[in-house]
């Protein structure tokens, strides 16, 4: 008698077309934040519910209203009947398309070409949404119980800090507990070799420099906020850089990153000095630093009398401890291993990350959680795709996490 899995009869429980079909209706239903101009991921959520129904498993509903009124749903499905469960939770929510002219096709009609499904929320977080929901189903279709519980929690706002999502989901008595398990599959590596276990904490900072319109002709008239901004950052880049260069090499990459990222529209006209200039600082920093003395450093760094006579003002726009990394010996991550093993035939390797996935909150509350898909690194550019045959391929590992010896 052989050991080897009896793939077969996996291929044969996972619905090649379904999956393919899936996912481009699903590009079609826009989930976006209404912060990023959306309405919300509820027109997605009922189409998987829907589709979860019919199936047959009873879909419970958490909503949460946001901020702006709108009401955000997350999606939970348990199958089986065992104390414990081990929860996929893949996210429905997208980022905004960007710029049309850089996409080659629409971002909202799923384009099938050469083994890949184009459209904006293709790879993230959509090929493992649907990885997840056929596992389920595969599982169900086969007939056998399995030794745990699969939990599925299909969760929303993801994208803009999962306020309305997982944030709020963890705190439900009753839902997740202590001797479940735990999978995020929203990051991943082209060949799908490495797991992710640690985070980088996140600092978001935005900085308003203020100083005095004038016309372009007369600068000495007015303070020119954009070269204060300029000279600023120019040396606050080295200077963060320079001090926080620990390395660790279990991140990618392996130093903590400090990056100037957005910009606010300043004035019209070429011949008018900006009175005042808002810029945007995006920083991931190794969990060894305590990202409060950070902070602290840069609003310190910012009463330097070079940069009078502008006025700084420094916002936190998110800040966020890096959790606590989960252990390579955590039974989710040997499992994982053990399953990719022996679906996939190769060794996972553990790293980290810069962060912000789900599964920042269930380590927050103890859960050790393991993050691992196959894609390509596309997430957020222009021309996302999902490759068929790893939705496919990650869709057997994740039927093969309940499956008995
Ligand atoms: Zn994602």
């Amino acid at each position: 008698m052989t050991v080897t899995k009896d793939n077969s009869n996996i291929d044969a429980l996972l619905d090649r077309d379904g999956m393919v079909s899936m996912l481009s209706k699903m590009i079609a239903i826009k989930a976006l934040s209404p912060k990023s101009g959306g309405t919300g991921e509820m027109e997605r959520a009922q189409f998987l519910k829907s589709v979860l129904e019919g199936w047959g498993f009873e879909v419970k509903e958490y909503i949460y209203t946001d901020s702006d009124g709108v009401k955000r749903p997350n999606l939970v499905v348990k199958y089986g009947d065992n104390d414990r469960t081990l929860w996929l939770v893949p996210h429905m929510d997208t980022v905004a398309a960007g710029d049309p002219g850089a996409w080659k096709t629409d971002p909202f009609t799923a384009t099938v070409k050469e083994g890949r499904i184009y459209g904006r929320g293709s790879m993230d977080d959509g090929q493992s949404l649907v990885s997840a929901l056929y596992s389920l189903k595969a599982l169900k279709d086969s007939g056998s119980t399995p030794p745990i519980n699969f939990g599925l929690a299909i969760v929303a706002d993801e994208e803009l800090g999962s306020v309305y999502g997982i944030e709020k989901l963890v705190e439900e008595k009753g839902l997740f507990s202590d001797s479940d398990m735990f999978m995020v599959p929203d990051w991943s590596t082209s060949d799908g070799s490495k797991v992710e276990v640690a985070e980088k904490s996140v600092l978001w900072l935005k900085f308003t420099f203020e100083g005095k319109q004038v016309h372009a002709s007369t600068p000495d008239d007015g303070v020119n906020a954009l070269r204060v901004a300029i000279k600023f950052f120019y040396k606050l880049d080295s200077f963060l850089h320079e001090k926080y260069n620990a390395i660790d090499p279990i991140f990618e990459p392996s130093t903590s990153t400090f990056e100037m990222t957005k910009h606010e529209k300043n004035v019209d006209s070429v011949n008018i000095v900006p009175g005042k200039e808002v810029f945007y600082l995006d920083s991931r920093i190794l969990p060894r630093y305590d990202i409060d003395q950070v902070l602290m450093d840069i609003k310190e760094f910012s009463k330097s009398p070079e940069f009078i006579p502008a006025k700084i003002t420094i916002d936190v726009e998110e800040k966020n401890a890096a959790p606590q990394s989960t252990p390579v010996s955590a039974e989710i991550v040997k499992l994982l291993r053990k399953t990719v093993k022996e679906y996939r035939g190769f060794e996972l390797e553990p790293v980290g990350i810069g962060g912000g996935t789900c599964a920042t909150f269930f380590r927050r509350k103890g859960f050790p959680t393991a993050v691992w898909f196959t894609g390509d690194d596309i997430a957020h550019q222009p021309n996302e795709y999902a490759s068929i045959d790893n939705m496919i391929n990650d869709a057997k590992v994740f039927l093969g996490l309940f499956r008995r010896e």
